[in-house]
């Protein structure tokens, strides 16, 4: 199946994972403040294009250093309108950002790969119809609640072959978020 076979329009979400999609992953940790957080190279010429190809655009992020006292709901707030702030800046555009404090042992409904942002987002934009939604994530637990939607699944990787091979769940491998923003404009960016 090739991308421009699903005939995206404006009509589609676009949901996406945070850490990894958006900013460079802090490893064996957390983004905490606003002076760790760095936009991956190209996200924010990328998700410029994005804004004009899909009419919601939407962050769903696991936050557990909420839940383990790493950070406070105040603190990830403060970080994200700052990350807005920079996006607008530069034409692109988020919607809305859901994110689940939980740790993970809580199993809660709402810490993907359970769907319960995606509901939410459903909630509060009745137009998502998410097998006219794409999520791109750079986890095996983002492509396992996009399935569970039943939405289409993109994969970053920097790795394409071993990315493919390596779980079901995934339709579509990219590099990064650049590369996915070319494939569904059908424009050369840089
Ligand atoms: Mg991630």
């Amino acid at each position: 199946m090739n991308l421009s076979d699903l005939k995206i329009d404006y009509s589609w979400t676009l949901f996406l994972d945070r850490d990894g999609v958006v900013n460079t992953r802090v490893l064996g940790g957390y983004v905490q403040k606003w002076e760790q957080f760095e936009f991956l190279p190209g996200f924010l010429e990328a998700l410029k294009i994005l804004s004009s190809e899909f009419s919601r655009i939407i962050i769903v992020s696991n936050q557990q250093g909420i839940g383990k006292g790493l950070m406070t709901e105040d603190e990830l707030e403060i970080l994200h309108r700052k990350m807005i702030t920079e996006i607008e800046r530069n034409g692109g555009r988020i919607d809305r950002i859901y994110h689940s404090p939980h740790l993970e042992k809580e199993g809660s409904v709402k810490r993907k790969p359970n769907v319960g942002m995606a509901l939410m987002a459903r909630k509060e934009f009745p137009g998502i119809n998410f097998k006219r939604s794409v999520m791109v994530g750079d986890s095996i637990s983002d492509m396992i609640f996009g399935k569970r939607l039943n939405m289409v699944n993109v994969f970053l990787s920097e790795d394409i072959n071993q990315a493919r091979k390596s779980h079901q769940c995934i339709d579509f491998v990219f590099p990064d978020l650049i590369s996915f923003a070319e494939a569904v404009s059908g424009m050369k960016i840089n």
